[in-house]
């Protein structure tokens, strides 16, 4: 098993220890130490344990690299939600601009129909304004006979 540095002075000296009896000298525990500042995993059974024990000791560079990148997501978090608020802000003032286009193609539409009514209206005076016009001129028509037919007798 790979030993991680040591986690109080960084230094790679590390090793698995046996810890004997001091009367039988038998072996007891297994502790990993740090040949440079000492440093110790407690005392294990197996030595594999005191490595594990070892490694799982948090390095103060870990952690700060941890601090750090916990302080990056919340920093992209930030972003990530001040984006979406403008977002939400432009679809906010577009779906206002599509609400008062709608408004006024309504009144545009209405605009429209009244002044197709208008429009057929006016035909309609214009043509019995002829109606009457022909009937005018035709009425002229027979004056001006039955004036000849006195003047004839
Ligand atoms: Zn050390």
């Amino acid at each position: 098993m790979q030993l991680k540095p040591c986690p109080f002075c960084g230094e790679n000296e590390q090793e698995v220890s046996e810890l004997t009896d001091g009367v039988t000298k038998t072996i007891q525990n297994y502790e990993v130490r740090c040949g440079y500042c000492d440093a110790r995993s407690g005392k294990c059974g197996k030595p594999k344990a005191a490595q594990l024990e070892w490694n799982k000791r948090v390095n103060e560079q870990d952690l700060a690299d941890l601090h750090k990148e916990h302080e990056n997501a919340i920093g992209l978090k930030n972003t990530y939600f001040q984006n979406w608020k403008d977002a939400k802000a432009t679809i906010d003032s577009q779906a206002e601009v599509i609400n008062n286009l709608t408004v006024r193609w309504g009144k545009v539409c209405r605009e429209l129909a009244d002044l197709k009514r208008l429009v057929r209206e006016f035909i309609e005076i214009v043509d019995s304004t002829m109606h009457h016009k022909s009937e005018f001129v035709f009425y002229l028509k027979k004056r001006d006979e039955v004036k000849q037919a006195i003047k004839e007798e």
